[in-house]
C-alpha cells in the first residue's frame, strides 16, 4: 500500500514537472484537432495523428502539408504528436523514451535538446544522429529489440 501510493506519488510530481511542457503540446493539438487531427491516450500520454483517418479527407491540401513535415512525430511532455497512426505505433517506444526525458528535465528540455545539437553542430558532428537525447532514444530501442528502431531520420 506505502509502495503504491508513493509511486503514485512520483507520478504525479513527473506530470507536473513536465506540464509546461504538456500544456505546449495541448496547444498544438487542440489546433491540429480543429483542422480534423485525431486523439487516443496510450501509455499514460495523449497521440495526436494529424492525418485524416476519412477517405474523402485524403487527397486534400492539409494531407500534402502534413507529407512536408520535416518529422514522423514528435513530443512535447506527455503529447505526442504524429503524422499519422502509423508513425505513432511504430515510433511509440522511442517517443516514450522523449516522454522520460521531458518528465526528467522538465522545461529545461525545451532549451537542453536544442543545445545538444547545437553542440554537436559546432564540433562538426549531425545535430539529430548525434544529439544526446536522440542518441538515448535508439539505445533504448536497440536494448529493446526492435530491428527497425532508430534507423530512419524519421523523428525528432
Ligand atoms: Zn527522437
Amino acid at each position: 500500500m506505502m509502495a503504491k501510493s508513493s509511486n503514485y506519488f512520483r507520478r504525479l510530481l513527473a506530470y507536473l514537472w513536465a506540464s509546461p511542457c504538456t500544456l505546449l503540446g495541448l496547444t498544438f493539438a487542440l489546433s491540429a484537432l480543429v483542422f480534423g487531427a485525431s486523439w487516443r491516450k496510450t501509455h499514460g500520454n495523449l497521440e495526436i495523428s494529424l492525418a485524416p483517418e476519412r477517405r474523402w479527407l485524403k487527397n486534400n491540401i492539409r494531407l500534402r502539408l502534413i507529407q512536408h513535415l520535416p518529422f514522423s512525430a514528435i513530443t512535447f511532455g506527455h503529447v505526442i504528436i504524429g503524422k499519422n497512426r502509423k508513425a505513432l505505433d511504430y515510433l511509440r517506444a522511442h517517443e516514450q523514451v522523449h516522454v522520460r526525458q521531458y518528465e526528467h528535465w522538465g522545461a529545461l528540455f525545451l532549451a537542453a535538446y536544442p543545445a545538444s545539437s547545437l553542440l554537436q553542430w559546432l564540433i562538426g558532428k549531425q545535430p539529430y544522429w548525434d544529439n544526446h537525447f536522440e542518441r538515448q532514444a535508439r539505445q533504448y530501442d536497440e536494448l529493446n529489440h526492435a530491428p527497425h528502431a532508430g534507423k530512419t531520420p524519421v523523428d525528432k
